[in-house]
């Protein structure tokens, strides 16, 4: 990673520079048309580019100016990526071609951290955008991403503040981990169908988004990639994706109902953890295992459909859910913990599990929550108890042995 980063910096070259004059090259190259420098050999017509706007027209048509100071390094197939800036212009439009080569990249960090950025357009010749190419460019509020772009890198618009609206066009395939991150005004994104994945924290912390559309393509979506979104309301889950991943809704704590479809097979750790207005939630058939704290704190949810099939529901999925008065735990429960429904039982509030006396679950849970069985098994119950047997399972206890029930093992606490 290093030596790659090294080797980019050596090959990297500067477009010079001299006084920065006032007017942007985009105006310069119009009225010195004489000046530009046409580098006619290219055989990579921009002709059959679709443009966008006409200021990514403009752009396309633009050609490097020396006072540009863009930086960029020419790559192995004979196009450009433009890997940093040292002016200090707020508005930006990289050109298309440099010394008569196709720009198709903005490099890992070209970018990054510049503060005096305010607009910037790229033309649609860049297929690329790299990881933290605008990462922390906090005052950027105007950007076209490119028409033939594929993926979006790895924070490439972490914390750009600014940022009220993003359209990703067509043909992007990824969105990678952190690329919108921490863009507390973002309201409006657009995510074509061509997206299939979504990765980690990619919106997390988008404060202000309160909509998103995500296609049915996306087969995946990553950790946390929606945490912290507070102003979410609701959000479609497409049906191709198969596991609600870890803190993917972590205090979204305006999101009000979410449908979970059929596919899914797993709710992992903390996925819906703080999200503080869900009222009800619907797990489908199909979902094998609930994670640690997966309801954690969602104090509004007062009903849980929880299916036949469930195996595993780890501690504290639902603690804190202090309105939830009864939950139905089906007899396919094999795992569960005693702190899974912990904080939700007070001096004015009752939490009644129905479960199949000496399951998992009864076993667990018995003694710390109103415990309510199928008619059959409390006249079991009855029975056990007034013959002193366990009324777990109705074993017999061994007198030397504290009272343990021989069968089960369990003491005799009832
Ligand atoms: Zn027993």
């Amino acid at each position: 990673m290093i030596q790659a980063t090294i080797e980019a910096r050596e090959t990297e070259k500067t477009v010079m520079k001299k006084e920065p004059p006032a007017s942007a090259s985009l105006k310069a190259a119009e009225k010195k048309p004489k000046n530009k420098k046409t580098l006619t050999e290219e055989k990579n017509g921009s002709a059959k580019e679709t443009r966008a706007t006409e200021a990514v027209e403009k752009a396309a048509e633009t050609e490097i100016t020396e006072e540009a100071n863009f930086h960029f390094k020419l790559k192995d197939d004979g196009s450009v990526e433009i890997t940093g800036y040292s002016g200090n212009k707020s508005e930006i439009i990289i050109p298309s071609r440099i010394n008569g080569h196709t720009v198709t990249g903005i490099g890992r960090s070209a970018f990054s951290g510049n503060v005096n950025l305010h607009s910037i357009t790229i033309p649609n010749s860049v297929t690329s955008i790299g990881g933290w190419a605008f990462n922390d460019c906090n005052k950027l509020l105007k950007v076209n991403i490119p028409n033939h772009l594929s993926a979006i890198g790895e924070w490439a618009f972490h914390n750009c503040y600014s940022i009220t609206s993003i359209i990703i066009p067509d043909g992007v395939t990824s969105i990678h981990e952190d690329a919108f991150s921490g863009c507390i005004n973002l309201n409006e994104i657009h995510i074509p169908d061509s997206v299939t994945s979504i990765g980690d924290n990619a919106f997390k912390g988008c404060t202000s988004l309160t909509d998103v559309n995500i296609p049915d393509n996306v087969t995946s979506i990553g950790n946390s990639a929606f945490a912290r979104c507070r102003k979410l309301i609701s959000f479609h889950i497409p049906e191709r994706v198969t596991i609600i991943t870890q803190s993917v809704f972590y205090e979204c704590t305006s999101l009000a109902g979410i449908y979970i479809p059929d596919g899914i097979t797993s709710i992992e750790k903390e996925a819906f953890a703080e999200c503080t207005s869900l009222t009800s939630i619907h797990i489908p058939e199909g979902v094998t295992s609930i994670g640690d704290r997966a309801f954690y704190h969602c104090y509004s949810m007062s009903s849980v459909y929880l299916p036949d099939g469930i195996t595993s529901i780890g501690a504290g999925a639902f603690e804190n859910c202090s309105s939830l008065s009864s939950v139905n735990i089906p007899d396919s429960v094999t795992s569960i913990s005693y702190s899974t429904f912990s904080g939700i039982q007070s001096y004015y509030h009752s939490l009644t599990i129905f479960a199949k006396l000496g399951s998992a679950t009864d076993r667990c849970m018995r003694g710390s929550v109103n415990m309510s069985y199928p008619k059959d098994d409390i006249e079991k119950l009855t029975v056990w108890k007034q013959k002193g047997l366990c009324t777990y399972c109705g074993g017999s206890f061994s007198l030397f042995n504290k009272k343990m029930c021989k069968k089960c093992g369990k003491k005799n606490y009832y």
